[in-house]
């Protein structure tokens, strides 16, 4: 298949009758303009599944691409996706993987998922799924080999759409194309998507080629750095060039590496600085270790994990005196600071580092609400403790949210 053209639909009545503005549709032609894509119309259509067909019908006698958002709720998805996959001639079947996803997302919010939520995991038979890693629905991208054109669904939330769009669309566009798209991305931690914009915009506005986007996923924000360029190595050096441009700006203190995760940067700093980390964990139950062995060679940086779910276990095998249990309580600084030195001592370790937190729904207080988090490191030479106050998105966020950055407090702290 060769996409030379391209055409957006933003589904939603909310957008006909200007209640929220069509940002969708801007950030999608901002980047297919960049990735040399040709766009010569544009339609916005209400929740109605009969003109979102009429409308890609249409499309598709012009371009060879139509891109839809929005529209993929619980409540309309079946209907938008079923007359797509039918304009389309596939059939909708169950996407096992995604049924997994869905059931994982209810259970961890603890909500019960129904039959409309299960419509979600329907797929168009033979279609790319595009994972969303931000929310419930997933994407998809639907070929018709005879026709030699496609349609893209992607979900209308801008921070859902926007790395489905970079992760599932771009390489899709790239292989459909006869350029090379060449992208770096790089990991930002400690600062929001918009300060973000705020800081490089006259980078962003004044860059072509490469192109620079920053966009949100897994709760990190990311730069995307993308060339196009008729030779790979080309594209590779636009990027890297662009890539040193932006590390000697004032957002350079931010970012810790280029396509890479805070585990994997984590891993490789302890090695190269050939030094031992030991875990103690209390709301995270594991996921700090489990994030660091995921990395390929952590066992030469890694000595051991201490999930220290009960007070007496913290005390017991950490240390952690039973009067700052009593009087400061398990999440607390103290706490924190005691389970980081206590972990490092007990592994002999060089860096020991700690998280305790109320993860919810229960247990919080008016003085410790839901999301609470201590998080600690200890070295032979210092130690250090941050208060992470997380919004209330679920024990799932949070719990994630304090991974992150227990991990991004270990590699500051080297
Ligand atoms: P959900 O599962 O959240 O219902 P959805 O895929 O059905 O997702 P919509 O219901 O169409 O998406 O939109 C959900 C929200 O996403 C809207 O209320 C709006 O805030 C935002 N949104 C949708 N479309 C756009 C758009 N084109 N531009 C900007 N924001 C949008
Ligand atoms: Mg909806």
């Amino acid at each position: 298949m060769k996409i030379n053209s391209a055409e957006i639909l933003c589904v939603g009545t909310e957008i006909l009758i200007g209640d929220i503005i069509n940002t969708n549709a801007a950030y999608i032609s901002q980047r297919l303009a960049a990735l040399g894509i040709n766009q010569y119309h544009q339609g916005v259509v209400g929740d109605n599944p009969q003109r979102v067909k009429k409308f890609i019908a249409e499309a598709l006698e012009r371009a060879d691409l139509v891109i839809t958002t929005g529209g993929l709720g619980p409540t309309y998805d079946d209907l938008t996706k079923e007359t797509i996959a039918e304009l389309m001639g596939k059939k909708m079947v169950l996407h096992d993987e995604s049924l997994r996803r869905l059931k994982e997302y209810f259970e961890s919010r603890n909500r019960v998922m129904t039959e409309n939520n299960i419509k979600q995991a329907y797929m168009p038979e033979g279609c790319i799924i595009l994972e969303n890693n931000c929310g419930t629905a997933p994407g998809a991208i639907i070929e018709n080999e005879e026709m030699g054109k496609a349609v893209v669904i992607l979900p209308g939330p801008p921070r859902e759409m926007k790395p489905m769009f970079e992760e599932g669309v771009v390489p899709y566009l790239e292989k459909n194309s006869d350029y090379f798209f060449v992208s770096k991305n790089i990991n930002i931690f400690g600062i929001g998507e918009s300060a973000l914009e705020t800081e490089i915009i006259d980078i962003m506005k004044n860059s072509l080629n490469p192109t620079v986007a920053p966009y949100a996923s897994d709760g990190e924000v990311r730069l995307r750095v993308t060339a196009k360029t008729e030779r790979k190595e080309e594209g590779e050096k636009l990027c890297l060039d662009m890539v040193e441009k932006l590390k000697n700006t004032t957002i350079g203190k931010y970012i810790y590496g280029v396509d890479t995760s805070l585990e994997e940067a984590l891993v490789n700093t302890l090695k190269e600085k050939n030094l031992k980390i030991a875990v103690a964990e209390s709301c995270t139950g594991g996921m700090v270790t489990g994030k660091i062995t995921a990395v390929s060679g952590s066992s030469a940086v890694l000595d051991g994990s201490v999930v220290s779910y009960a007070n007496e276990i913290k005390s017991k095998l950490l240390g952690v005196s039973t009067d700052i249990l009593n009087t400061k309580g398990a999440v607390s600084e103290e706490c924190a600071l005691e389970m980081a030195e206590g972990v490092r001592k007990l592994m002999s370790a060089d860096i020991g580092i700690s998280v305790t937190g109320i993860a919810g729904p229960t247990g919080g207080t008016e003085e410790k609400p839901v999301g609470t988090v201590y998080i600690a490191v200890s070295t032979s030479k210092k130690k250090e403790c941050e208060k992470l106050t997380l919004r209330n998105n679920g024990r799932e966020y949070i719990r994630n949210v304090s991974v992150r950055n227990v991990l991004h407090l270990a590699l500051k702290s080297i």
